[in-house]
């Protein structure tokens, strides 16, 4: 029998994962002189060595060309965000017309929204997650007083209904249905960050049109992470973050998606020059003409400092591909719940779902025992360098990242939980 706990066994899984070049790709934070064991990639991700690169090709540009930048070279201002156009269609299997890089998350939730949450009398309600990241729940509620309706009436939320805090389709299903008359927009998020559930986006945005609402996603723990099929779901849009699974840097440029289907479309918004067609943008003429899809949604030209290291970071995720990724991920996730199960049940209790189709890297972990011991635990980790997140009141998540984690950080972790919980009985 192998012993899933001896370090042959972690080192011969990471001997075998054909995507273990790609931690080189990355600089590892460390702690007492070692890497440390890392697993807050759903947070901030770590920064590919490529990042710097792309930074200074564009700090070189503006000292040595100014102005001139706009236009000149491949890397040239003007159209730099069309330099990830198309890695990020394939990111989140989307057309290249349909995502566009800009902002950050909850401002182009809002945009978007502005376009997609048309509330009438008749149709006020936007419905969500019980428990969703507070931006998300200050942007839908803030939409719908904007719009002069009650957020205590007009923002549905839908609880929990499973025992671990999940979320079953079933509930999904009929919370749709009791709103069916009144909902305006169905806003759910592809992983929820602190279950770490994934959900079946093209079931939700069936079950969301079959009510007449439109359907908008949260892809920030999403991204990066699953194999996503944006454009095949059927969703009327969706936005995320890019400094979580898809390293590029703290506060990165976002993302957003808006399906083909209003890309023509005489689709109201809030307008910017940089959304205007750019065949004719430089005319500066007094008329609003929006650019065929997603383009059409920005704003501001875009800030190119803040945009080099994505595109480091969308070139690794083209060589290694979504689906390697991606069985990595189910991998190192499989082997840190059967460690958890063997050796650490009565500390830790799995809240993610065991199902590998419900869930993507993230493992969220209850400690046994309430808060303190909780925090305990968690502390003890970090001054072992091996650094999770905490949620409040009690919970670990946990989210080894394929391209720079490995089966025996996953070891290390469980090692170190052990070890501390042996220590402090
Ligand atoms: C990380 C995260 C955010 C953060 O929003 P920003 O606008 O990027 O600061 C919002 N919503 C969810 C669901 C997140 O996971």
């Amino acid at each position: 029998m192998t012993d899933l706990f001896s370090d042959a066994h972690a080192a011969a899984l990471d001997a075998a994962d054909l995507l273990r070049g790609f931690r080189d790709e990355f600089l590892l934070p460390r702690h007492d002189g070692a890497p440390m064991a890392y697993f807050v990639g759903n947070s901030l991700g770590l920064q590919p060595r490529g990042a710097r690169a792309h930074l200074e090709t564009a700090l070189r540009k503006w000292e040595d060309e100014a102005v001139e930048g706009h236009f000149t070279g491949d890397a040239q201002w003007m159209t730099y965000h069309e330099l990830v156009r198309d890695p990020l269609a394939r990111l989140v299997g989307a057309k290249p017309v349909e995502v566009v890089a800009m902002n950050t998350l909850t401002v182009n939730l809002h945009l978007l929204m502005v376009s997609f949450y048309r509330p009438t009398r008749e149709r006020p309600a936007i419905l969500i997650e019980a428990g969703a990241f507070p931006s998300d729940r200050h942007a839908t509620a803030s939409q719908v007083e904007f719009h002069g309706f009650d957020p205590a009436t007009d923002l549905i939320e839908v609880a929990a209904d499973e025992p671990n805090g999940t979320i079953s389709i079933a509930a999904v299903a009929r919370a749709i249905e009791a709103n069916r008359d009144r909902l305006a927009l169905v806003l759910w998020p592809g992983v929820q960050y602190r279950t770490g559930q994934a959900f079946d986006l093209a079931e939700i945005a069936r079950l969301g049109h079959a009510a007449g609402a439109m359907v908008g996603f949260d892809l920030a723990h999403a991204v990066g992470n699953l194999e996503l099929a944006l454009h095949d779901s059927g969703a009327d849009f969706a936005a995320w973050c890019h400094y979580k699974y898809v390293n590029s840097g703290p506060g990165a440029v976002g993302g957003a998606f808006v399906h083909e289907r209003h890309s023509r479309a005489d689709v109201p918004r809030f307008a910017g020059w940089w959304g205007h067609d750019p065949a004719s943008r430089f005319q500066m003429g007094p008329e609003f003409v929006p650019a065929e899809g997603a383009d059409g949604w920005q704003l501001s030209n875009p800030p190119i400092l803040a945009m080099a290291p994505l595109r480091a970071s969308l070139e690794l995720f083209d060589r290694a591909g979504m689906p390697a990724l991606r069985r990595k991920s189910r991998s190192l996730t499989g082997y840190l719940g059967q460690l958890i199960d063997a050796r650490l049940a009565d500390v830790l209790e799995i809240v993610t779902p065991r199902d590998p189709t419900g869930r993507g890297c993230q493992l969220s972990l209850r400690v046994r025992g309430g808060r303190d011991r909780g925090r305990a635990l968690f502390q003890a980790l970090a001054t072992r360098g091996v650094l999770g997140d905490w949620r409040e009141p009690d919970v670990i998540r946990i989210s080894p990242a394929p391209l720079y984690n490995t089966h025996a950080d996953v070891l290390r972790f469980v090692r170190e939980a052990e070890r501390w919980a042996a220590d402090t009985l």
